[in-house]
């Protein structure tokens, strides 16, 4: 049974740090928050919808001696089930702690989480002035230590946010820490982590959006999506996939003058060095850009690959896949760049390779 043990602050401690200790069969991990200047959530939630998913996953029951919002004790049935598709065996626990009343919230910003990717980017460009806030979170998806990264980070999301008129959040947190050894990433990633950010944010946020959403998987049919199960009273969350599907999505940034220049697609390469230009995803993008006419982008995205380098390319997942079948039809709709079309209808396997080459040869050059 996990048991979250908020630290309580002191006078001498900063309003823009929280943490608690999460003690598990004798070990304890001090999880920590950390906002650059908004005040953070005084309260066990944020730790208690972290611990959700890894606690439901492997059936152990929450406690904690202070007060629990009510969404989050009335919405683990639902989350099971929405998450019964991601994470085997996934069922309600219980959560032993008081419960949370008069909750007295009179925040009124919208958050966005961004991280350059087109979800974030699409989202932020369709939603208009909805959006208040972007929120980045450093410590997710990148190393804490690396401060090279956060500081690139941190440079990018400034002068987003200028061009955008909303105001940047950053929240560091070592939540991996207790996250990592209990449940697989992809099971608990993003809902799990970025709820209990979201939840941090409560002073000044009533309503966080998760971009990109819908294409993190076909839950279960019939239940609500699992990210708006995992709000609290006073932070609500919204899946968000700016009311189209990713190649969509980069003809909204495209027909935006200058918002391709906020896209960082590259997974491989770090943020603070621009895109390798190779993967999966920066090639998606310069294709995409390229098909919608909008090729200003920033150091991010690198220009068009060859032809015959596109025609190679091995589109892993279904969305992957779509995507480029998406690119492919607006390519031919505009009666742009025929061989490109050529190139694209080749590697969807529409029409057959110029040159046959052994299997192994092109799985070399697209894992390079
Ligand atoms: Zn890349």
């Amino acid at each position: 049974m996990p048991t979250i043990e908020r630290i309580p602050k002191t006078s001498g401690d900063s309003a823009y740090r929280i943490q608690a200790d999460l003690v598990e069969d004798g070990s304890r991990t001090r999880v920590w928050f950390e906002s650059n200047g908004f005040p953070l959530d005084d309260s066990v939630d944020p730790f208690v919808s972290l611990a959700l998913i890894p606690s439901m996953a492997r059936h152990r029951d929450i406690l904690a001696s202070e007060p629990v919002s009510t969404a989050l004790r009335e919405h683990k049935g639902p989350l099971a089930e929405a998450l019964r598709w991601r994470v085997p065996g996934i069922r309600p626990v219980t959560i032993d702690a008081p419960v949370r009343t008069g909750f007295p919230s009179t925040a009124t910003g919208v958050g966005l989480f961004v991280d350059g990717d087109i979800d974030s980017l699409g989202s932020l460009v369709a939603a208009g002035d909805r959006i208040t806030h972007v929120i980045h979170v450093h410590g997710l998806r990148t190393r804490l230590g690396d401060f090279e990264e956060r500081r690139a980070s941190s440079d990018w999301l400034e002068r987003l946010s200028a061009e955008f008129g909303v105001v940047p959040i950053e929240v560091s947190t070592n939540l991996r820490d207790w996250c990592d050894p209990r449940v697989r990433w992809e099971q608990t990633h993003p809902f799990g982590p970025l709820a209990a950010v979201a939840a941090t944010l409560s002073p000044v946020l009533r309503e966080v959006w998760i971009p990109g959403a819908s294409r993190i998987g076909t839950y279960h049919s019939g239940s609500a999506h699992p990210a708006r199960l995992l709000g609290t009273d006073a932070v609500e969350l919204l899946p968000d996939d700016a009311g189209t599907d990713r190649a969509g999505r980069y003809e909204l940034v495209a027909e935006r003058p200058g918002a391709s220049h906020w896209l960082r697609p590259c997974r491989r390469s770090r943020h603070a060095s621009p895109a390798c230009g190779e993967c999966a995803q920066c090639v998606e993008a310069s294709i995409a850009l390229h098909v919608f006419g909008a090729f200003d982008a920033g150091p991010w995205v690198r220009p068009r690959p060859h032809c015959s380098r596109i025609s190679r390319m091995t589109w892993e997942t279904e969305t992957a896949r779509r995507t480029a079948h998406r690119l492919l039809n607006a390519c031919e709709r505009r009666g742009i760049d025929p061989d490109l079309a050529t190139a694209l209808r080749r590697s969807l396997g529409l029409e057959p390779a110029a040159h046959a080459r052994p299997w192994w040869h092109w799985n070399r050059l697209v894992s390079r």
